[in-house]
């Protein structure tokens, strides 16, 4: 068993925090070079960045998790990895291969190790792998340099004492155009975010709910995470749209719907004034983890799924099974456990 700080586990937030080491790479030349692990927590880039003028960036995001046992894994870190590649293409950014971003999280999450918390907190080391583009280019094309970098932050439980449902509200704004850049994990599409979100919160609202970007009829995304309903017949359904980001988490959870828990599962347009199609709704990713629906609110009345106090069998059966699996306790698809050696 490794060892770990003495910490206040159990009420841990999402805040940074300063870590011992994180992982820094550069691309110049047409390629990568070693990278290194390394203490300074700052970075200093050229005023021309096109990173800063023109949003040539990218990131990712994942945990490393302590099992009963006190060994640490990751949860389909090659997904991100390919994800983060898909990302790249889209901006004109060189891609970082598989085994590289694979490595560099391995060697961020061994160096930082006494901050990955215990078992038993619900608590995790986020990593967040990021990419920019870097050197001097005023002009309006690709970088001539990239920085490709992961640090890492012990996270708290996102729900302390149990899965509670939240409320949510319809935006009326877009995060993503029809054929912008919503499937892509970059910076500019949470810019847009930030005054909705905060429109929404003021309102009381856990966040706002995206509708698809073309005809404002059918649900696409819950802010930074994926929108999935369980239907009467108990079908698992989440939206399918190219202006949506591919959750892994979602995806995690269609795999796990089909083959663990047994049910029909549809990627599929879901039209807002039919959910109530839905008897219980949830909100999905790797931060939020399963966050479950209590209500949408849609013009000016509050559609309630399973109950605003209470989450329903599926989601939780869900949400066990993935925490379960996330945490060592279930036993995984194959491919999908890394463990940290
Ligand atoms: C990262 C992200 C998600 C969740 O993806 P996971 O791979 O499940 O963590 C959902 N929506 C948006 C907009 C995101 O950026």
């Amino acid at each position: 068993m490794s060892k770990t700080l003495d910490w206040d586990w159990a009420n841990l937030g999402f805040a940074y925090v300063k870590t011992d080491y994180r992982y820094i790479s550069i691309w110049e030349n047409g390629q990568w070079d070693d990278g290194n692990l390394v203490t300074d927590n700052t970075v200093t880039i050229s005023e021309a960045s096109t990173a800063l003028h023109y949003g040539q960036q990218c990131f990712e995001g994942l945990k490393a998790y302590r099992t009963k046992d006190g060994s640490i894994q990751l949860f389909r870190p090659d997904e991100n990895a390919k994800r983060m590649m898909k990302s790249c293409e889209r901006i004109l950014m060189p891609t970082v291969p598989v085994e590289k971003f694979v490595d560099a999280c391995m060697q961020v999450v061994k160096a930082n190790e006494q901050y990955v918390p215990p078992y038993g907190f619900g608590a995790t080391l986020y990593l967040r792998p990021f990419m920019i583009g870097i050197g001097d280019t005023i002009g309006v094309k690709p970088a001539p340099k990239f920085l490709f970098g992961v640090f890492c932050m012990p996270v708290g439980a996102y729900f302390k004492g149990g899965l509670t449902p939240v409320n949510f509200t319809i935006a009326d704004m877009d995060r993503a155009a029809p054929y912008g850049t919503g499937a892509a994990k970059v910076g500019g599409n949470y810019a847009g975010s930030l005054m909705p979100h905060e429109r929404a919160a003021e309102k009381g609202y856990a966040d706002c709910i995206y509708l698809d970007p073309m005809t404002h009829t059918k649900i696409e995304e819950v802010g930074a995470a994926n929108f999935f309903g369980i239907t009467k017949d108990k079908v698992f359904v989440t939206p399918k749209s190219p202006s949506i980001l591919p959750s892994i988490t979602k995806y995690s959870l269609m795999y796990l719907a089909e083959h663990y828990l047994k049910l029909k599962v549809e990627e599929r347009d879901c039209p807002i004034d039919k959910i109530d199609e839905f008897t219980e709704a949830g909100a999905c990713g790797t931060a939020a983890v399963i966050t479950p629906i209590g209500g949408i609110d849609y013009k000016d009345s509050l559609h309630v799924f399973y109950s605003e106090t209470e989450v329903g069998p599926v989601t939780t059966e869900l949400y066990n099974t993935l925490t379960g699996i996330q945490f060592g306790d279930v036993e995984a698809p194959e491919g999908w456990i890394y463990t940290v050696k």
